[in-house]
């Protein structure tokens, strides 16, 4: 049986991409030595790949930045704003990262989620008449590198469907109309490629793991005809991953390739799909059975019996073992990680781990097994059955609460319209109150601080005393702009997950488990290990203090149990609900404590709530039954007279109106500074009972709005929106802003809210 990754991480176990990546940018290296040293972490992977074991080794998973723009740079598809660039790298990360010119600013390509991950990638841009061609053969010579080591290549490409699918439209020309002109780009590429005497050709079509069209698959047909008649002596496999393919079955099954890729552990469905509608005997399954999105070791049992059932369906010939996603969504190697707890530790396999554990799992189907295979899967079954019966996991305390939890545990008690007088009562707010979404400039002051304190030249009373007259200046600064609901500034959080996470038993932190995010960026995600608990309140002194300093209302900031969970590496024992359950007791514990100490509105974000969404329509209900759940039993512990806010970092909720309403906050903020009062239209329509503060400033980018620009913004929300509904704040937290930006900003923020509740006031402008 043979074995396949779709993709190895290309970050380097100790971030040597990053590294590369950020010394070229400021110029300490030039192309010549970022090239060298990309190409040095390439063959130390190919060799690791090849000396564990696996038959088909991924090349082009390699990026520089994204492997779409990777895709739009070899097709040609350029915007005209980038035609000044020289081609090459200039050109690529002018895409990638923007550039100031002599002609003003460019601004880069924008940056999507891919799919349901933490990943972001770089939408492309097509217009009318869009001319591709082979423009960059990075892709071949990567092939011929590897080849050139002796590499087992399987090229990758990302699919035309999908390619062009996620790209965007700048003048409404519909995506797939572009596949003709697209496809002779790819014929040649993959004609390039066959020449070479690769074996295998991957396609990325996670596109076809989503509710696709008939016009989509249509579309994936004619590509794959077109694309294998050029395809020589090399075999096409088309990859699917992150869900199930659901109805798109029969279609992907019926494609002119020789393989298909189905990922049977986020789409465990597949499974039943296969079953029903079996595969034609001139294809091979590339069976995803090894978890690329988690970091737990083998269910080698579960994993043994899911292969069994496949050799039983197709053969043990037409079998190909592989990750379930490319391995870049998990970290590199365990190694750094010996500090955890031994039981901790051993549950443990990033990517390196797990192309041994593929192996592994191979070689035991097949009968011929190392001591070396035996020893690595009987390890995980071991470490697998000591969790089940560890301290470290199981809180009986928590276990009990949840199940004990009833319905009454989700409702505020009062609804909406009983809550809002009260709120008005005690908050006194005018008429488009303003306020911002948490976080103020994280400074190198105060990440020096932090530093300090790690390094133990700080002692903790320092420490809090510093970030102390942080918070009294921001205090002062607030109520000089006139800000009328006020916040802390969120300086003692190094990041909205982990400053939580540190304080909650069941999470463990790993010292280098990066995975890329974008570009040079990684993230680090704690892990939940064991049932969630809170020890003790975790930001009450922080808010009390600040509360302290002022008369008006102070916020409480709080990050929610969703946005917890899909930023985390989670446990996979128990429900992802029930996990979610534990962490919204928490947090919901600590807005309880708030109240207490005398903080009057409560903000718990949810950033991350809507990239949770399954692919796949049918589970997305029960996602968002429970995510909405959670939510409000982190909210139910507090007296009506309490405001409840939350914060979410995107614009379009027309899919999930229902649900935002649902969680029945008192006040949402959102991002919407980009979109007028066009994506506001749905929040009219189903008449959104509650209070919202669509983002007036993109605080994405370095401008300063200026008054009228804001006053201007608001007129179109309000146009949409009942003014006495409405807030005033920015699209998202200050963190990555400077105090120069700021400043400014939220001068001109306020000044234009109070001008138009002068203007209303005066009976004049309104809707
Ligand atoms: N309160 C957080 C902040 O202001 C929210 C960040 C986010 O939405 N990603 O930074
Ligand atoms: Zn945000």
């Amino acid at each position: 049986m043979q074995t396949a990754i779709q993709g190895f991480p290309r970050l380097g176990a100790e971030r040597e991409l990053k590294f590369a990546l950020e010394s070229f940018w400021k110029g300490e290296i030039d192309s010549a030595g970022l090239e060298r040293r990309a190409a040095a972490l390439r063959k130390q992977n190919y060799e690791f790949l090849a000396a564990a074991g696996l038959d088909l080794i991924p090349v082009g998973d390699f990026s520089f930045y994204d492997r779409m723009l990777d895709t739009a740079v070899m097709v040609g598809a350029v915007p005209p704003r980038f035609a000044g660039a020289a081609p090459g790298l200039e050109l690529y990360f002018r895409m990638a990262r923007g550039g100031a010119t002599e002609s003003g600013n460019i601004h880069p390509l924008s940056m999507l989620k891919w799919f349901n991950t933490n990943y972001h990638y770089l939408v492309p841009e097509f217009s009318h008449g869009e001319s591709f061609r082979l423009a960059d053969r990075t892709l071949l010579r990567l092939v011929d590198e590897a080849l050139a080591l002796g590499v087992k290549a399987m090229p990758a490409l990302i699919g035309p469907v999908t390619f062009l699918r996620l790209g965007r439209s700048t003048d409404g020309v519909e995506p797939l109309a572009l596949l003709e002109a697209l496809l002779p780009v790819y014929e040649q590429v993959v004609a390039e490629l066959a020449a070479r005497g690769v074996e295998w050709i991957q396609l990325d079509e996670p596109w076809f793991a989503g509710e696709a069209t008939e016009r989509d698959r249509k579309a994936l047909a004619l590509a794959c005809a077109r694309l294998k008649s050029t395809a020589g002596n090399a075999r096409l496999v088309v990859q699917t991953y992150f869900d199930s393919v659901g109805d798109n079955f029969a279609a992907l099954a019926a494609l002119p390739v020789d393989g298909l890729g189905l990922d049977f552990v986020h789409g465990p469905e597949n499974l039943d799909l296969l079953e029903k509608h079996s595969l034609p005997k001139d294809k091979k399954l590339f069976a995803g059975v090894v978890d690329g999105r988690n970091i737990w070791v083998l269910d080698t049992e579960k994993a043994l019996g899911l292969v069994d059932r496949l050799k039983a369906l197709v053969g043990a010939e037409r079998l190909v073992l592989a990750s379930s996603c490319s391995l870049q969504h998990v970290p590199v190697t365990v190694e750094p990680e010996r500090h955890l707890p031994e039981e901790v530790f051993n549950l443990l396999a990033f990517a390196r781990e797990k192309v041994q554990e593929l192996v592994a799992l191979a070689r035991t189907v097949d009968g011929n097994a190392s001591a070396q295979d035996k020893a690595r899967l009987d390890s995980a079954a071991a470490a697998r059955k000591v969790s089940t019966i560890s301290k470290l996991r199981v809180a009986p305390e928590v276990r009990s609460r949840v199940s004990g939890l009833t319905e009454a545990s989700f409702s505020r008690g009062l609804p909406y319209d009983q809550r809002r007088p009260l709120q008005q009562k005690k908050l006194g707010l005018p008429l488009l109150p303003t306020t911002t979404i948490g976080s103020f400039p994280q400074t190198s002051d105060i990440r020096r601080l932090r530093a300090r304190l790690r390094k133990g030249e700080l002692t903790g009373a320092q420490y809090v005393e510093a970030l102390r007259n942080d918070i009294r200046s921001l205090v002062k600064f607030q109520e000089e702009v006139g800000l009328d609901v006020l916040v802390h500034g969120e300086f003692e959080r190094n990041d909205m997950v982990e400053y939580f996470g540190e304080q909650l038993g069941g999470y463990f932190f790993t010292r280098n488990g990066w995975v890329i995010s974008y570009g040079s960026r990684g993230v680090k995600p704690p892990v939940i290990y064991g049932d969630i608990r809170r020890a003790a309140p975790m930001t009450v002194e922080w808010s009390a203090f600040a509360q302290s300093l002022t008369q008006r209302p102070m916020k409480g900031m709080l990050t929610g149990p969703v946005t917890m969970l899909n930023w985390s590496f989670v446990r996979d024992d128990i429900s992802r609900r029930e996990v979610t359950f534990q962490l919204a007791l928490a947090i919901r514990d600590e807005t309880v404590d708030l109240e207490s100490a005398g903080i009057g509105v409560i903000q718990v974000d949810e950033p991350a709530l809507r990239e949770g969404l399954p692919l796949r329509k049918a589970k997305q209900a029960d996602y968002l039954a429970w995510a909405v759940d959670a939510f409000r039993l982190t909210a139910a512990g507090v007296r009506p007279e309490t405001q409840v806010h939350s914060h979410m970092c995107y614009s379009d909720f027309n899919t999930i109106i229902a649900d935002i309403i649902r969680m029945d906050a008192d006040v949402i903020s959102i991002e919407n500074s980009r979109a007028g009062g066009q994506l506001l239209k749905v929040f009219r329509d189903r008449e959104y009972p509650s209070e919202i503060g669509p983002g007036i400033w993109d605080i994405h980018s370095p401008l300063v709005p200026e008054q009228e620009e804001i006053e201007h913004r608001l007129d179109e929300i309000a146009a949409v929106l009942p003014l006495e509904r409405l807030w005033v704040n920015p699209d998202c937290g200050l963190k990555t802003r400077s105090w120069q930006e700021v400043t400014p900003s939220l001068r001109h923020m306020v000044d234009a809210a109070v001008s138009r509740r002068e203007r209303a006031a005066h009976g004049g402008g309104g809707h």
